[in-house]
């Protein structure tokens, strides 16, 4: 019988649109030191190559379709056994259905890698609304402002360049209450799958508040990476 590396672990965010996962991961990622594995960035890669199944991976990411089940997890697949990331990973964008969740768990038995922590980052509609709706953007430099959370001294123009702030039109009330929808239909079986490995994040709160009790969540008694503040 071959013993599963202890320390090594594996982490699942799921977390609507706006919940600051994107953030949540990437510090993670510095503070563990351990890879993130996208779907979205590699699927992208692999369009970019010049063979026939690249074509057709182009056609479907071009009509923003979700790709089938089966080319993820080949995908995933051949990531798992070429990077070998013996003391775990973050994942980012999978699994996104049932199915895959249960061949991710086929396939990290295989590898005597334990089962994905999952974590819940839970926002509410409200705090979702007041952070995507106060964002601008600088039309010139492409700087992000929050009218909340980060706003420009500079007021409505951009404190770098003078540009003016505009707001992106996925930022507007009806998309992002649409996104938060699709983001509760697609996750219900996914922590119905996953169960009491689901450690619910009360998401509300500030991004280093968060940082601090996703780290402790994952690796109690680690102290977050200073850089990833
Ligand atoms: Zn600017």
């Amino acid at each position: 019988m071959v013993v599963k590396s202890e320390s090594a672990r594996v982490v699942l965010f799921l977390g609507a649109p706006g919940s600051g996962k994107g953030t949540q991961a990437s510090w993670l990622s510095a503070s563990l030191g351990i890879p993130t594995l996208s779907t979205g960035e590699i699927l992208r890669a692999e369009a970019k190559r010049n063979c026939s199944e690249s074509f057709q991976l182009r056609q479907l990411l071009g009509t923003g379709q979700l790709v089938d089940d089966a080319t993820v997890c080949a995908v995933v697949a051949a990531w798992l056994k070429r990077e070998n990331p013996r003391r775990g990973f973050i994942l980012d964008g999978f699994p996104r259905t049932t199915a895959q969740a249960q061949y991710l768990d086929a396939l990290l038995d295989e590898l005597h890698l334990p089962r994905p922590t999952v974590l819940h980052l839970d926002v509410s509609t409200t705090g979702i609304l007041r952070r995507l709706t106060g964002r601008r953007q600088c039309a010139v430099c492409g700087t992000v402002y929050n009218l909340v959370s980060k706003p420009s001294l500079r007021g409505s123009r951009c404190q770098k360049d003078g540009g003016a702030l505009t707001q992106r039109d996925d930022d507007s009330e009806g998309v992002i209450l649409h996104r938060m929808e699709q983001f509760h239909r697609m996750s219900a079986p996914l922590l119905a799958h996953y169960g009491s490995s689901v450690a619910r994040i009360d998401g509300d709160r500030e991004a280093t508040a968060l940082a601090d009790e996703i780290l402790d969540t994952v690796a109690p008694g680690r102290t977050r990476h200073l850089a990833a503040a």
